[in-house]
């Protein structure tokens, strides 16, 4: 079983395919960085034009390297949502018109499933397990028991934790995107010379937050001296702003995971997966392994390159779509807000 996945919903064009036996047989990645960082993050109408540009050229690339032609697919799959509205379309409309073309049906992927599913791509994780879902756009804790079968234990009630690393790069001045900037300039930094504080920590439930992390880290620079900041200080604050998010992550997922076990759903090996581009960080991977380590969990974290965006995720969790016979119509319309869990209460931390 071979299908072509396609990723277009923020700032990374991509195509890859994959088998049955979970082989990526070939991707490509075009990352927009360089076009958006002159606005300091993602213009959407830039973004859709890229993919436009690129994505034709890198499905052909993708194809040729593996050798394989449109009639030898089982399906093309495109993130169908959620995400920025004009990538979403290109990557949708792309994806079937290439399933019209050879005759194979169509998949539309939520990108969270991608995010959420590619454990089990890059490793042999089976159902159920605990997933904290990590990325630009979202902050979550979940209880996933199959393909499409998501229970939300948390939620943050503000900004996501890449969204807090993005911003307070920027405002540091360290660049986009602003997590992978922010570690690098951690790298022998004293996590501890700023207080800055834990939001939720201790807290019952599951939810996080992280807008007053963002606001400290904010007030740490206006008591800095004006005028660029000293290798000293970046260090520090971004080591300290990286160690409160962990210790927060930590602390939530600890909870997420005494209540997943609590009511059983754990199964016989209890397992954590970390996803999303945030999941890239290393300083978190390292906590998280702590926390599953000392209560007898598996913990799985995907290699740094399917963390972030790629179109690997999104063709093997249309490859896990189609082996249950969960294909789309060609009317399928994009959704650019379309959550994990639809019967989730609206409001973060109700029901609990
Ligand atoms: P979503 O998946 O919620 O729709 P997205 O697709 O934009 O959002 P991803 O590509 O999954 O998000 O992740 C991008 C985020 O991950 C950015 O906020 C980026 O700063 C963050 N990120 C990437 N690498 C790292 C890292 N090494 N450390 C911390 N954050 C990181
Ligand atoms: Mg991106
Ligand atoms: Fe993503």
């Amino acid at each position: 079983m071979i299908v072509l996945g396609l990723e277009t919903s923020c700032d990374e064009t991509a195509a890859a395919l994959v088998d049955g036996e979970r082989r990526i047989l070939a991707h490509r990645l075009l990352s927009q960085h360089d076009a958006h960082r002159p606005y300091g993050g993602v213009v959407p109408e830039i973004a859709a034009r890229a993919h436009l540009d690129h994505l034709d050229r890198l499905v052909g690339e993708t194809l040729d390297e593996a050798g394989v032609t449109l009639a030898d697919l089982d399906a093309v799959a495109a993130t169908g949502g959620p995400g920025l509205i004009g990538g979403v379309i290109v990557g949708v409309m792309t994806a079937k018109a290439l399933a019209l073309a050879g005759g194979r049906p169509f998949v539309a992927v939520n990108h969270l499933e991608a995010h959420a599913l590619t454990a089990r791509l890059s490793d042999d994780v089976a159902f159920p397990f605990l997933l904290l879902l990590v990325s630009g756009g979202h902050c979550q804790l979940l209880a996933v028991r199959g393909v499409g079968a998501y229970r939300r234990l948390g939620t943050t009630i503000d900004d996501a934790a890449g969204e807090c690393f993005d911003k307070v790069a920027k405002m540091m001045g360290l660049g986009h995107p602003g997590g992978p900037a922010l570690e690098r300039a951690a790298e022998g930094g004293d996590p501890d010379r700023f207080a800055l504080p834990r939001p939720m920590r201790g807290r019952p439930g599951c939810d996080v937050s992280f807008s007053g992390l963002k606001t400290a880290a904010r007030q740490v620079l206006d008591r800095l001296p004006p005028g660029p900041l000293s290798v000293r200080d970046r260090a520090d604050l971004a080591a300290g702003v990286q160690a409160a998010v962990a210790d927060v992550l930590e602390d939530r997922t600890g909870r997420a995971m005494t209540l997943m076990a609590a009511d059983g759903g754990t199964g016989d090996s209890p397992t954590l997966v970390v996803a999303g581009g945030v999941a890239a960080n290393r300083t978190l991977r390292a906590r998280l392994g702590g926390l599953c380590a000392a209560r007898g969990w598996t913990f799985v974290a995907p290699p740094l390159a399917l963390c972030t965006d790629n179109a690997a995720m999104v063709a093997w969790a249309g490859l896990e779509r189609l082996r249950l016979g969960l294909t789309d119509a060609l009317d399928f319309r994009p959704r650019p807000r379309w959550p994990l869990d639809p019967d989730a209460p609206k409001r973060p931390g109700a029901g609990v």
